[in-house]
């Protein structure tokens, strides 16, 4: 949950010529929209908020238009355009070279196709996409709020609080609220987080996120299993570090069942 200055980034990268592509899959275009600030190229994984259900896998891949991809820097489409410059306008060149040379290197020559059911799946969720969002952020201040009043908790991360490191640039990039991926350490380390991980009952132990679902991992076990305790602390994961997930369900609900696991660490 660490924010980057994006229109900062944006300008430091246009002065050296190359493109900033931003991943906003936890965002999603409802609470964040990247080409406002400066993007050139925006990717999500809709497997997540887009698609809302946990469901269905696939990504997403939207170009803004008008970056110069003929700066010297790109031979990759130059030669591109080279080799399909009889098929593509002018006005296409200009504005869609990306997604151009995406859909005809991978999705015609490669076959990478969303499949007719998985599409319907997605479309179905983007229809209530503002609804779960709205939802999402309002849960997951609560959760948050909640979760940094408690004593066993010795630290939370979500940048809508006014103690984040991030607060300010929530406040200039996510009005809305900063979205409903959270994560906490615990003071009882590795053992209060496998105790709270038992005892959690709506909470699914899964390493999805952006689920209607409300759902919690412990990363250091499972996301980043496998990197060095250094390279996973730099990330800000510990061996007391839980990952939630915010879902749309009644926050009463999810604030009782944090509590009650959270309370049952000293038993
Ligand atoms: C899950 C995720 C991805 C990968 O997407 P899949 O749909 O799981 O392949 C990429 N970026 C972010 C931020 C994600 O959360």
């Amino acid at each position: 949950m660490n924010i980057v200055d994006v229109e900062a980034i944006a300008k430091l990268a246009h002065e050296s010529g190359i493109p900033l592509v931003v991943d906003n899959t936890f965002a999603t275009p409802y609470l964040f929209r990247p080409f406002e600030f400066g993007a050139d190229i925006v990717v999500y994984s809709a497997t997540k908020y887009l698609g809302g259900h946990g469901t269905t896998i696939s990504g997403i891949v939207v170009e803004k238009g008008g970056f110069d991809w003929f700066n010297g820097k790109f031979p990759q489409f130059e030669e591109f355009y080279k080799e399909y410059k009889d098929s593509i306008e002018e006005k296409d060149l200009r504005n869609t070279l990306f997604t151009k040379r995406l859909r005809i290197n991978f999705l015609t020559d490669f076959g990478s196709h969303l499949s007719p059911t998985s599409a319907f799946n997605l479309l179905q969720g983007l229809e209530t996409l503002s609804l779960r969002m709205d939802r999402h952020t309002e849960n997951a201040l609560k959760v948050a709020r909640f979760l940094a009043s408690h004593d066993e908790v010795g630290e939370v991360s979500y940048p809508s609080l006014t103690s984040s490191t991030y607060h300010e640039l929530s406040n200039k990039y996510f009005p809305k609220g900063s979205g409903a991926i959270l994560s906490i350490r615990l003071k009882g380390g590795l053992t209060a987080a496998k105790k709270v991980l038992e005892k959690v009952r709506i909470f699914d132990y899964m390493v999805n996120v952006g689920d209607a679902k409300s759902l919690i991992v412990h990363p250091a076990t499972s996301t980043h299993f496998g990197q060095s305790k250094q390279d996973r602390e730099k990330a800000g994961v510990y061996e007391d570090t839980l990952r939630l997930s915010i879902g749309i369900e009644d926050s009463a609900d999810l604030i009782q069942d944090l509590k009650q696991a959270l309370d049952a660490i000293n038993e």
